[in-house]
C-alpha cells in the first residue's frame, strides 16, 4: 500500500482521512479543529514551504501526496506540486467544481479586497462569508455600513460589526431565518463549491440579493485530479 500524505482542512479531506489506515498521514495547517478520532496519523502545522514539504516527504517515505485543501488555499496547493516534483512522488488533487450562477442570480465577480470593497460601496448590510479576512479590515467599515462576518471564531468585537462564530454545513431553513432576521442587502462569498455552504446562494436568489463573489485562484496542474471524494477513494483503492 502506498503511504499517503493527505493535505486537508476541509470536510472532504476529513472524509478521505477517515478511510486511511494508520500508515498514512493527514496534515492540517492548525487553524481549525484537530480531529482526534482518525485511524491515520495526524500532523499539524506548516512544513516550511515547498522545500520543507519535500524534506518531509523524503524523511517519512511518502509515496503519494493528495491535496484536498480548500480551493482558495493556493499556497499549499502550489507547494504540494513543487514538493512532489522535488521528491519525485506524484501529486493528486481533489478539486471540487465551482458553483455556477443560475437564472435570477446577480453575481459581481471581484479579484481582491480593493475590488470587493468597491463593489460593496452602495450597500449597507453585507454578510461576509469569506472566512477571517474581513476581521483585518474592521477599522475600514464605511460609516453607512454594518457588517456581519461569519467565520470559525470571533476573536474581535466592533460596534459596527457582528461576528458570527459558526461552522457549516448551513441549511436552507437556517439561512432563510438568518437573512430575514438581519436584513442583509448583499452577500460576499468565495466560490467554494460543494453543498455544505451553498444554501446562502439559494436564499440570496430567493431574496433577489446580489452576491459579490471572490474569483477562484489559479491552481497548478497535478498528476491526477478528482471532482469528488468517491472517485478519489476508488483510484486510491485501485492503485493500492
Ligand atoms: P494557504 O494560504 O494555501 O497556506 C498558507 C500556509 O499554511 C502554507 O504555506 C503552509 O505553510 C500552511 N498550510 C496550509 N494548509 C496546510 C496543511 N493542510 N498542512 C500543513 N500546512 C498547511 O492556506 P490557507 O488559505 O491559509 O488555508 C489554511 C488551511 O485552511 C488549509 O488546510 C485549507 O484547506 C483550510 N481552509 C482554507 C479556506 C480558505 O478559504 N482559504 C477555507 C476553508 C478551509 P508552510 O508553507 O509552512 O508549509
Amino acid at each position: 500500500m502506498k503511504r499517503v500524505l493527505l493535505l486537508g482542512g476541509t470536510g472532504d479531506a476529513l472524509r478521505i482521512a477517515r478511510q486511511l489506515g494508520h500508515e498514512h498521514v493527514y496534515s492540517l495547517a492548525g487553524l481549525g479543529k484537530v480531529p482526534d478520532d482518525l485511524p491515520c496519523a495526524v500532523r499539524v502545522g506548516g512544513f516550511g514551504g515547498s522545500e520543507g514539504m519535500a524534506r518531509y516527504i523524503a524523511d517519512e517515505r511518502i509515496d503519494l501526496v493528495i491535496d484536498a485543501t480548500h480551493p482558495y488555499a493556493a499556497q499549499i496547493s502550489a507547494n504540494a506540486v513543487k514538493a512532489g516534483g522535488v521528491a519525485r512522488v506524484p501529486c493528486w488533487a481533489l478539486r471540487r467544481e465551482a458553483w455556477q450562477p443560475q437564472a435570477g442570480d446577480d453575481w459581481r465577480m471581484v479579484g481582491d479586497w480593493a475590488e470587493l470593497t468597491a463593489a460593496l460601496a452602495s450597500f449597507k448590510r453585507p454578510l461576509f462569508t469569506l472566512g477571517r479576512e474581513p476581521l483585518a479590515h474592521l477599522d475600514e467599515i464605511p460609516l453607512q455600513q454594518f457588517w456581519t462576518i461569519r467565520c470559525l471564531d470571533a476573536p474581535e468585537t466592533h460596534p459596527r460589526a457582528r461576528i458570527l462564530a459558526t461552522r457549516g454545513p448551513f441549511t436552507l431553513e437556517g439561512e432563510r431565518a438568518l437573512f430575514s432576521a438581519e436584513a442583509f442587502d448583499v452577500i460576499v462569498s468565495k466560490n467554494s463549491g460543494g453543498s455544505a455552504t451553498e444554501a446562502k446562494l439559494e436564499v440570496a436568489r430567493e431574496c433577489g440579493l446580489p452576491v459579490v463573489m471572490l474569483r477562484r485562484p489559479e491552481l497548478p496542474a497535478v498528476d491526477r485530479e478528482f471532482a469528488n471524494v468517491a472517485d478519489l477513494l476508488e483510484a486510491l483503492r485501485v492503485s493500492a
